[in-house]
């Protein structure tokens, strides 16, 4: 088995604000596994603020892991998520399914995948437009970034101004359109609890990380009459079992990019869902690579749910079509057409 790496860079159309930073550009290793007759391909772009390793980690990993890909893959999250794709597409690709089909035991019988719009607008009105947009393209919910803070404090990040953008962004909605909130642990717990109750009443169907300690979240989600999601505190089938035993959480925002692939997340979700929890699965800004091997696994874990990979539309250059959303869905492919595209 041959291994090659093959280092890209996409810049996105303008910065993605989030309580993390702000993301310019997206910087990552491809791996390819395989031979001229079948190819696996993963993906590793360590992002801050995830606990993940950094870029020049995960490369140094995975030039020693290429040296001889028989051997052990990488400890790296992210290098080892990338070798385990790259690995696991490979074997699909020879037994001639695909991945997600290769993950669940069985052909999906969706032809579609429905996507999320990513909203990070912090203009109130900027916000409620680009939501519009994507529900009338076809989306069936929107994700709105909260809690980021702009570098020079253009927009108003009092609580009454949140509570106003989340506000509009809903009113912009048709009733018919999830809202999805993502703060990244961006707020502490007075201002989460301020900020979501005066938008509980509304029709919102999670929020994401409302603060940095999953400790709060119980009490904020009573509190607010809100269901809250978790993304980075899991990690493992250790940190979901805590989330769930605190009752901390009623969503799982799954990442195949730092959760060790694409079986290990599938994995995960069929333990949340055991648990009552119900799995998103998203991408991590991801390249192609990464994009279809999150599609597959979102294939897999939960056909007719909408998930968050609809983000090749962030990146300044058009991606290949197949991992592009068009009217709120990527194309699932089917046994007939070739994952690797
Ligand atoms: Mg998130």
């Amino acid at each position: 088995m041959q291994a090659t790496l093959a280092e890209f860079e996409l810049p996105l159309v303008r910065p993605l604000l989030t309580a993390h930073g702000s993301i310019t550009v997206r910087r990552g290793i491809e791996v390819r596994v395989g031979d001229d007759a079948c190819v696996g391909r993963g993906e590793a772009a360590p992002l801050p603020g995830f606990g993940v390793e950094t870029y020049d980690e995960a490369l140094a990993a995975l030039e020693r892991w290429a040296d001889g890909p028989e051997g052990e893959p990488p400890a790296e999250p992210c290098a080892a998520a990338a070798v385990e794709s790259a690995l696991t597409q490979l074997d699909a690709e020879i037994e001639g399914v695909t991945l997600a089909t290769l993950l669940a035991g069985e052909a999906p019988t969706q032809r579609r995948i429905a996507v999320h719009a990513l909203v990070p607008d912090l203009d109130p009105e900027a916000a409620a437009q680009r939501a519009a947009r994507a529900a009338a393209a076809g989306h069936l919910a929107v994700k709105l970034k909260v809690a980021a803070r702009e570098p020079n404090g253009g927009a108003d990040a009092s609580v009454d101004g949140q509570a106003a953008r989340i506000a509009a962004v809903r009113r912009a909605l048709p009733a018919g359109v999830a809202l999805r909130l993502d703060a990244n642990g961006g707020w502490d717990r007075s201002t989460a609890v301020k900020v979501l109750r005066r938008v509980g009443h509304l029709d919102i169907e999670f929020v994401e990380e409302p603060t940095p300690q999953a400790a709060d979240w119980a009490q904020i989600s009573r509190t607010v009459g809100l269901p809250v999601a978790a993304d980075e505190h899991l990690r493992d089938p250790a940190s979901l079992d805590r989330l769930v035993e605190v009752g901390a959480i009623e969503v799982a925002v799954l990442k195949p990019a730092v959760l060790g692939g694409p079986h290990a997340t599938y994995d995960l979700a069929r333990r949340a869902a055991m648990r009552g929890v119900r799995a998103v699965v998203s991408s991590f800004i991801c390249g192609p690579a990464g994009l279809r091997i999150a599609r597959e696994t979102a294939v897999a874990v939960d056909p007719h749910g909408v998930h968050g990979i609809g983000t090749a539309t962030l990146f300044a250059e058009a991606l290949p079509e197949d991992v592009v959303p068009a009217g709120g869905y990527l194309a699932a492919p089917t046994e007939a057409s070739s994952v690797a595209g």
